[in-house]
């Protein structure tokens, strides 16, 4: 076989100095040590031969005991994908990436090479690539190109139990992509020539039925984990300020209890960074006789090259602190965890139909379901018994929900109605394991119309299907296309790249609002935030004299972080903004949009042009000085972040809708009242 010899290739063999080389094969050893210690390993050939006989397996197993890592090196190993590759999903990209870099150190070859990973705006595969980490985003973007994925011999659904958007309409693809390919799902079926695909759908919990089912009773694997017992504590009152509960947790387990790594879970980014603060701060004021603290953050946002530090086991005498949302509680596995703590919340995004139409989007931080406490607290118990500190009652505990509902049921369905009517699909008639609400499917539609990708008849058109070529919110991808029309591409491109980044540029400190406004002054534009975050952009890219990412010398890279630092701008934003342009630059290419065409200093074209994708996210002025959106009822503030807070206009069109005490619209800018009739009359024409 071949491929057995490829498998154990590697490339940096040759040119390595012998020291080194011998230090990087005693480093694999260790690793093939590790692999072998697993818990799957055992269940090796069995599950090899199972996966070998039937088209669907659902393999079950508790987090840590290998599937993830090992199920795509034993199959390759096995010749189950020869000539093709295995795809395997995630609905993270930090996941995705960290999981890439793991398992290609297992197999001693680069990143990229025999294993790489592919997410948005980031693809890190090779012509050698064999073993595909993605999110499940990434491979529902590829059906478009490639309808029965038809270069995978093996995908593996991971995580299914997260029950994304994507993981369901992938896996009601899959379900047709086995009909074409296989002939059937149950290997029963008439047995076509040539390509047949195989499916494994992995998951944490208990929910393997539901899988099976729906792929025609399936076969189900259990895999025995390694979990020991873990302690479970619960506050005795709810705590208020779970941050700051989580903070004192931490420095009573770290001046009481024995050596450890505690592992603190949170809703999200904000809270991570500054709780990372607090504990810092406080542990530099520990007596000398403490062991030091290291802090490592995990969340979505986080930088490819950060990702690395997550699995780096501390050095003696150091205690680590590992920050992280949900994306630790099953998909990524960290070593050395002895003690958890768990606020008991999370984020969730859901989007709320108006009952007039429009509707928003809401990220709010929530209880976490019975399950996720449950995965939270087992993640102490992977290498000896743990302890878990719950920061809310057994009362809390008992009242919570048992599991997250499927986002299906709670997404703006856009993006996807988009992408599934080029692939001539009917969301409504797709075989999906939960049908999404009827209110949301037909406000999907309806924004779909109004951005002009659907004509009346419900049928798409030609800007439509090139709106679902670019990876992006459709709202971005419209104003992209009306960019070409008002020659401004450049100025546009610049605007979306920061707007799709994952965290926002500008820092908002409540009580710094004085100080931010003074520093950034310089680029506040008056039409508003929209034309700020170019000349903060621009502003930005001018820094050390070149905008070409890669020849930013050390001396303009540090002189970029002190501009960003010094006007309250987010350099990370900035920075995947950077790589988000290149990646839009290629498609814009592909698109026959050019990307280089500027509308110098005018800002009229810009503004029409985002006018086209936010025509829904438009508000006219009222007597008592807000807003009132032009679609539905809501009556908004703006948000006292935005360059236009102080300022009163007559009309505005906003990126988003932030739900607190209040409707707040956040990325504002003023729009001629004018522009409404153009983009009316415009939109229904092009229709
Ligand atoms: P599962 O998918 O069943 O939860 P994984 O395959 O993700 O399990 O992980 C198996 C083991 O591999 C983990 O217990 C851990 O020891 C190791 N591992 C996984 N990812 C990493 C990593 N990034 N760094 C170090 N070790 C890792
Ligand atoms: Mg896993």
């Amino acid at each position: 076989n071949t491929n057995a010899t490829n498998y154990t290739k590697q490339p940096q063999a040759q040119s390595t100095p012998p020291r080194k080389k011998q230090r990087l094969a005693n480093a694999l050893d260790v690793l093939q040590e590790q692999r072998r210690q697993l818990p799957i390993a055992k269940g090796k050939e069995a599950l090899v031969r199972e996966i070998r006989e039937h088209d669907v397996t659902v393999l079950l197993g508790e987090t840590g005991s290998g599937k993830t890592t090992q199920i795509p090196q034993y199959l390759l190993e096995a010749g189950l994908a020869d000539s093709g590759m295995i795809g395997i999903t995630q609905p993270r990209k930090v996941a995705a990436i960290s999981l890439a870099q793991r398992v290609s150190s297992e197999q001693g070859t680069p990143l990229g090479g025999l294993v790489g990973y592919a997410v948005r705006f980031d693809d890190v595969c090779g012509p050698d690539t064999r073993i595909r980490y993605m999110t499940d985003g990434m491979l529902t973007q590829e059906l478009l190109g490639d309808p029965l994925l038809s270069r995978y011999k093996v995908i593996i659904v991971d995580e299914a139990h997260e029950r994304t958007l994507r993981t369901d309409l992938l896996l009601a693809n899959l379900k047709r992509i086995l009909k074409a390919r296989n002939g059937g799902t149950d290997g029963k079926g008439k047995r076509k020539e040539g390509n047949p695909l195989k499916v494994v759908i992995m998951s944490a919990t208990l929910d393997a039925e539901k899988f099976s089912d729906f792929f025609y009773n399936a076969k189900i694997i259990y895999v025995k984990g390694r979990q020991h017992p873990v302690k479970i504590h619960h506050c005795v009152q709810g705590q208020t300020d779970y941050v700051d509960a989580a903070m004192r947790t931490f420095f009573q387990i770290h001046v009481d209890q024995p050596p450890g790594d505690v592992l603190i879970f949170l809703p999200g980014q904000e809270d991570i960074e500054s709780l990372q603060k607090s504990i810092e701060r406080l542990a530099n004021q520990l007596p000398p006789n403490h062991s030091t603290v290291l802090v490592v953050p995990i969340y979505a946002a986080l930088q490819t090259n950060a990702t690395k530090a997550i699995s780096i086991p501390a050095p003696r005498g150091v205690r680590k602190c590992i920050l992280a949302t949900n994306i630790a509680e099953t998909s990524i596995t960290i070593p050395g965890v002895r003690y958890v703590i768990d606020t008991g919340k999370s984020k969730e995004n859901r989007f709320l139909t108006g009952s007039a139409g429009g509707g928003f989007e809401t990220l709010l931080t929530r209880d976490i379901t019975k399950s996720s406490a449950m995965q939270r607290a087992g993640r102490a118990g992977r290498e000896g018994p743990g302890y878990c500190y719950r920061l809310y009652t057994e009362e809390a505990f008992t009242a919570m929900a048992p599991t997250a509902e499927p986002e299906i049921l709670r997404c703006n369905l856009t993006q996807s109605i988009l992408q599934l009517l080029c692939l001539g699909q009917d969301i409504q008639e797709l075989d999906l394991m939960d049908a999404p609400d009827v209110d949301t499917v037909s406000s999907a539609l309806r924004t779909l119309f109004i951005l002009g990708a659907l004509d009346s008849h419900r049928e798409l058109t030609p800007i439509g299907r090139k709106m679902a070529a670019f990876p992006l919110n459709p709202v971005h991808a419209r104003a992209l296309i009306a960019s070409k029309e008002h020659a401004c591409t450049a100025e546009v491109l610049d605007i979306i790249s920061v707007l799709e980044a994952s965290s926002t540029l500008f820092v908002d400190v409540a009580d710094k609002r004085t100080a931010i406004a003074d520093a950034r002054r310089k680029f506040i534009h008056p039409a508003g935030d929209h034309l700020t975050v170019l000349n903060a952009s621009r502003a930005y890219q001018a820094v050390g004299g070149s905008d070409e990412d890669e020849k930013v010398d050390k001396i303009s890279r540090s002189a970029r972080k002190e501009w960003a630092l010094a006007h309250f701008v987010n350099e990370r934003t900035l920075r995947e903004a950077a790589s988000i342009r290149k990646q839009l630059q290629q498609r814009c290419d592909r698109e026959g949009i050019d990307w280089r065409v500027s509308c110098g200093e005018r800002e009229e074209p810009v503004l029409l042009s985002l006018a086209y994708g936010l025509s829904q996210n438009t508000a006219l002025i009222t007597p008592d000085g807000s807003y009132k959106q032009t679609i539905g009822q809501a009556v908004v503030k703006i948000h006292p972040s935005s360059s236009m807070a102080d300022v009163k206009v007559p009309a505005i069109m906003y990126d988003e809708l932030v739900y607190t005490n209040q409707i707040y619209a956040r990325g504002v800018s003023s729009i001629n009242k004018s522009f409404f009739a153009t983009i009316g009359a415009l939109n229904r024409r092009e229709a």
